[in-house]
């Protein structure tokens, strides 16, 4: 059975003049490319531990392919595929829409991916054999491939109420995650990114991690520094939260995060998404962008400007 519903969105949005236009499109486009980076950056050292990315790259800063996948250089994965499918489900059915989105899930899925993560293949055959868009609630299947792919809604529902963007998230995210965790930190990525968008400064994410911790402790991240942080969305999300609030630029917090190693594709595409919204197109680096895949980096492009339209 699937649940389906589209989302009436927009139609009460005040009017934005033409220079807060261009500020949006500049800062949407860089959370999109900054996904994309982070996750090529990040896939070259996916499972090292820190002692052993420093044997092999001193400090990993450029995106040259290789890893345990054994990438084309520029090439991404799981984490920006997945983005780029449930964004074009979304413009093809002109909202979010839980079936449509397990289905771009599940065309993916047979186009043999270069990586997919376990919950995200149960999820997709759980859809496949029932029909049903959303697995049963698990407590422990915290994983971060949700969030990973988040940002088409961050953009999609930009200006909803938080009623609306959680509904647009649920529907998603429930495709192969069900979990209070995962939803809880996945809304707060989310609003992080809506945040940057608009232009909002570093004390303003600062709260809504803080507010974060505050409804769940597991997610303190001003201890201990993680590393090798692994796709559990707590040690993910905490990861993200020091490499950003330790740094003062994109470029420097995609290379703290992937330098810790672990899930690092994933630390890399989410902190890629924040960062990018937040610091602009201008802040990253051109060698990361001319090293994507040119077909990658259009339609992360055309993407981001048709999911906010
Ligand atoms: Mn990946
Ligand atoms: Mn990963």
């Amino acid at each position: 059975m699937t649940i389906r519903f589209a989302l009436a969105l927009k139609t009460d949005a005040p009017a934005v003049d033409s220079s807060t236009n261009h500020f949006l499109h500049d800062r949407a486009i860089a959370a999109y490319l900054g996904l994309a980076i982070g996750d090529a950056l990040g896939a070259t050292v996916e499972f090292l531990t820190p002692r052993e990315i420093t044997e092999q790259y001193g400090e990993h800063r450029d995106i040259i392919g290789g890893g345990w996948l054994r990438l084309r250089k520029g090439r991404v994965t799981d984490d920006t595929e997945m983005s780029l499918a449930l964004g074009r489900s979304i413009l093809r059915s002109g909202g979010v829409n839980a079936g449509a989105a397990a289905e771009a899930f599940s065309e993916w899925m047979r186009t043999k991916p270069v990586d997919i993560g376990n919950t995200v293949r149960r999820g997709i055959r759980h859809y496949r054999q029932t029909g049903e868009t959303s697995v049963p609630l698990h407590d422990y299947d915290a994983g971060n491939g949700a969030c990973m792919r988040t940002l088409p809604i961050a953009l999609y529902t930009l200006g909803a109420e938080m009623e609306t963007i959680a509904a647009a998230h649920r529907a998603q995210a429930h495709v192969t995650h069900h979990n209070l965790v995962s939803d809880a930190g996945t809304l707060a990525v989310i609003q992080m990114v809506q945040t940057g968008l608009r232009g909002g400064t570093r004390d303003d994410l600062h709260k809504i991690a803080e507010a974060l911790v505050a409804s769940d402790e597991r997610y303190r991240f001003d201890r201990r520094r993680m590393e090798n942080p692994g796709g559990y969305i707590v040690e993910t999300l905490r990861a993200v939260f020091q490499a950003l609030f330790a740094t003062d630029s994109f470029e420097a917090a995609l290379i703290d995060v992937v330098n810790r190693g672990g899930d690092a594709d994933t630390t890399g595409a989410i902190l890629g998404m924040i960062a990018g919204a937040f610091y602009g197109l201008e802040a990253i680096p051109k060698r990361w962008v001319t090293a994507l895949e040119k077909d990658t980096a259009v339609a992360c492009r055309e993407q981001a400007l048709a999911l906010l339209s």
